[in-house]
């Protein structure tokens, strides 16, 4: 037997209605917002994420990469952003549209070390709006990070926002930053060690607690805004009132990758067995990445979720709903003599779109009972000699155990009815 790749998971048939539950959820809130999807592909020439600027972990350690027989570099993404970009680039998107609002779903990679809730191959919903520097737009993409994880009915939901400035005001913050981390390098991780020289925003980041407590005392982005930096998180601040966002600021907060500016934030959800990972999802404002990518001087803004984390948090809080698990209708015959009549009660029920299924194994009664609880099946139909005989069905409702006789014409509007109640 070959087992899955290390970090893999599968989604079987048990568990996918869920994931569809959820991206019919992502459907609603993206078009409810006016965001068209975009499908980039899952492998890009390595250059869209090994950028000279960007100097993350996830794309410096944590990437796939490989030559392929063209003797190209190619990398597996871990993140949706850059790859879009790119496309928005390529195609020109610019041309038709100043603003584009764009949504994606899919599959990125990173050689992380797995453990509950971290993969090697995870899915992400995000979304980028590309085309101008607006703090309206900032606010819009923040509020409907909120209302879609309000609408799962999640509960306890923090927004943390955050400035880190624009070029001008991020120089100065850092330089403050060396200068006050500078006598205690010795004591900093091996990482922020290295951070400290090369990319030292990324030190607040940082989990190690010698780090943190190091970091107590350390200058704070948002006192080294410019005048226009502190004007657009103002300006931010006032349009997240006018969408009724509830957000708390988090002068710490400075996400994990390196083309951010201005607007960063987190969404989080109180869930029961979460514990430091509750961050569902986060994003910020971009300015050069366009550029950097070879197209024009346009400013954008995104966020990204993780779909497994989504997942595993309405898990937790027992938030799907019912019918996820359930069939419509499941038909028994008691003997094979009404398989046909049966056949002809499912396609008339299908054609009506309800979900029904049948016996295919030659059951017992009592086997094709069991297949039909196990379904979660919310009726059966159950049909005997007699039934055939009168052309009528028996009706049971799974759960209240109500069982009427209905005459095969009634069926569809009666099981209607039934799974109404
Ligand atoms: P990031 O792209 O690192 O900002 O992550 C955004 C979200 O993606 C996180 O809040 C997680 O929910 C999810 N995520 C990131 N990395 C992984 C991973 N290795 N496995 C599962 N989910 C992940």
């Amino acid at each position: 037997m070959i087992n899955r790749v290390k970090g893999t998971y599968d989604v079987l048939p048990s568990e996918i209605k869920k994931w569809h539950y959820l991206e019919s959820k992502i459907s609603e809130i993206t078009s409810k917002y006016h965001y068209t999807e975009i499908r980039t592909p899952i492998m890009e020439y390595s250059g869209v994420f090994h950028r000279e600027s960007e100097l993350s972990d996830m794309v410096t350690k944590e990437t796939y990469n490989f030559k392929d027989k063209g003797n190209r570099d190619v990398t597996l993404r871990p993140e949706g952003t850059a790859g879009i970009i790119r496309s928005y680039v390529e195609n020109k998107l610019y041309a038709d549209n100043d603003l584009t609002k764009v949504y994606y779903l899919g599959p990125n990679f990173r050689y992380e070390r797995p453990q509950k809730g971290r993969y090697r191959q995870f899915s992400q919903f995000g979304l980028e709006a590309i085309g101008t520097k607006s703090a309206l737009l900032d606010a819009e993409v923040i509020s409907l990070a909120s209302e879609f994880i309000k609408s799962l009915g999640l509960k306890n939901v923090v927004v943390e926002i955050n400035s880190i400035g624009d070029f001008e005001s991020r120089s100065k913050y850092q330089k403050a930053l060396v200068t006050y981390l500078t006598p205690f390098a010795d004591k900093l991780s091996f990482d922020s060690k290295e951070r400290l020289q090369k990319n030292p925003l990324r030190i607040l980041d940082s989990k190690d607690p010698i780090d943190q407590e190091l970091l107590v005392n350390a200058p704070k982005p948002i006192d080294y805004l410019n005048i226009e930096s502190q004007e657009y998180f103002g300006d931010l601040k006032k349009y997240l009132e006018c969408f009724k966002v509830e957000y708390k600021i988090n002068d710490k907060l400075v996400r994990g990758l390196d083309y951010y500016s201005d607007t960063v934030f987190e969404v989080k959800a109180n869930i029961k067995d979460f514990g430091a990972q509750n961050v569902l999802g986060g994003g910020g404002r971009y300015n050069d990445l366009v550029k950097e990518l070879g197209g024009p001087d346009i400013s954008a803004i995104g966020i990204a979720f993780g779909m497994e984390r989504l997942l595993y948090a309405l898990e937790s809080e027992n938030l799907f709903p019912e019918e996820l698990i359930s069939l419509d209708s499941y038909i028994i015959t008691l003997s094979n003599d009404e398989k046909k009549y049966g056949t002809m009660v499912l396609q008339c029920l299908r054609e009506a779109h309800f979900n029904v299924d049948i016996d295919f194994m030659n059951k017992s009664f009592k086997g094709q009972l069991k297949k039909a609880l196990k379904e979660n099946s919310k009726t059966l139909i159950i049909i005997g000699e007699e039934e055939l005989k009168k052309n009528v069905v028996q009706l049971k409702n799974t759960k209240t155990e109500e069982q009427q006789e209905v005459n095969i014409k009634n069926l569809k509007e009666i099981l209607k009815k039934v799974l109404e109640n």
